[in-house]
């Protein structure tokens, strides 16, 4: 099986009840890219990579459909189900761009799925559950609108909240975090995540004001060095997520204990493949973790629910998907939540699979 042929389209995806509220970002509408692969074989499989907005990561629309087009001449006659070989090829082409990379990783799994009938869980080591937690992010907002939230969140059946907070002054997110965990209880799972919004101050003054709400920091700085200075002080547990930017990261970060877990994104990391790699890592140190993206569409939201299936239950802190905040779907049936959980898509390879009459025309085809 090789690569014949790879269309790259730009897909936009509204926000429902825009914008969607961060530390750093506000956004209205999300433009995705689209990845068709097609092979020798006609097979099809499909890939994803949305940047959230232009500031949350060091990652930016235009720059993954101009590394895509960068890489994609290089990629034909390539077998897609060698993922090793795969990314090298891809590592040979283009330095970084990990996001973009994603995209093509996120095909090949598709069609290797395909080419043997198989799910894409298979391929990661196998689900441990065909129905994958969830949780909801909640956006930056008023402390009794968010408590609200939280609330009707636990009786739709989340196993966990993330709450957002930062960008503002730190008594207005201690407030939220109160009220979220007054409205609550301990029947729920707790983040807080500022986005990378929280000097190592505002982090010192929640943590002794809060020592008594059971909940995980997650990127509460800009900067590991931030978070590390500021480490043996805390009195709840930390997690990176945008800061784990990379394999090499992740594993700098785990040997100097900087943190107990990662909120981890599929595409950041670089596909379905490192994503295995970081997944075991995690396992080998108990290292609890999500399996999510910043943000996408339905093929981004069935690789991570197809990932998240097959983490430790002991270890798995949710897939969590845009679908919930976003207006339209481009596959038929769509993935969703359903009380909490994602039921995991059905069928070789990712289980989705686009209605191309909803995409517009290809920016690029390579053959
Ligand atoms: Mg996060």
């Amino acid at each position: 099986m090789k690569i014949a042929e790879i269309h790259i389209y730009a897909v936009p995806l509204p926000v429902v009840n825009g914008p969607y509220t961060m530390a750093n970002a506000e956004v209205y509408a999300l433009d995705s890219t689209l990845v068709k692969v097609v092979t020798d074989t006609g097979l099809t499989g499909w890939g994803e990579t949305c940047p959230v907005g232009p500031t949350y990561q060091p990652h930016h629309a235009l720059g993954a459909r101009a590394a895509l087009q960068q890489m994609a001449s290089g990629l034909i006659g390539k077998d897609p189900s060698l993922f090793t070989q795969l990314h090298r090829t891809m590592n040979s082409l283009l330095n970084g761009h990990a996001y973009a990379k994603a995209a093509i990783d996120i095909a090949a799994h598709d069609l290797t799925g395909k080419h043997y009938g198989v799910g894409v869980c298979d391929l990661l080591g196998g689900a441990v559950t065909n129905n994958v937690p969830s949780y909801y992010a909640t956006g930056v907002g008023q402390p009794d609108d968010i408590a609200r939230i939280a609330a009707e969140k636990k009786l739709q059946g989340f196993p966990r909240l993330q709450i957002k907070v930062g960008g503002r002054p730190v008594d207005l997110d201690i407030e939220t975090v109160r009220k979220v965990w007054e409205a609550t209880g301990p029947d729920i799972r707790l983040a807080v995540d500022a986005n990378r919004g929280w000097s190592t101050r505002d982090v010192l003054r929640f943590t002794r004001e809060c020592t008594d709400i059971p909940v995980i920091l997650e990127q509460p700085c800009n900067t590991i060095d931030e978070i590390a200075a500021i480490r043996s002080q805390c009195r709840h547990a930390i997690y990176l997520d945008e800061s784990a930017d990379s394999l090499n990261t992740v594993v700098q970060s785990v040997s100097s204990g900087v943190c107990d877990g990662f909120g981890m994104k599929v595409t950041r990391i670089g596909g379905l493949a490192p994503f295995k790699t970081f997944r075991d890592i995690c396992e080998a140190r108990s290292l609890h973790h999500t399996c999510d993206d910043a943000w996408g569409g339905d093929i981004i939201a069935a690789a991570c629910t197809h990932m998240g299936s097959t983490v430790d239950s002991r270890l798995m802190e949710g897939v969590w998907i845009a679908a919930p905040y976003i207006e339209s779907h481009y596959d038929p049936v769509g993935i969703h939540i359903q009380q909490g959980h994602i039921q995991l898509p059905e069928g070789p390879g990712l289980g989705v699979e686009p209605e191309e009459s909803l995409l517009p025309a290809p920016e690029l085809s390579v053959t």
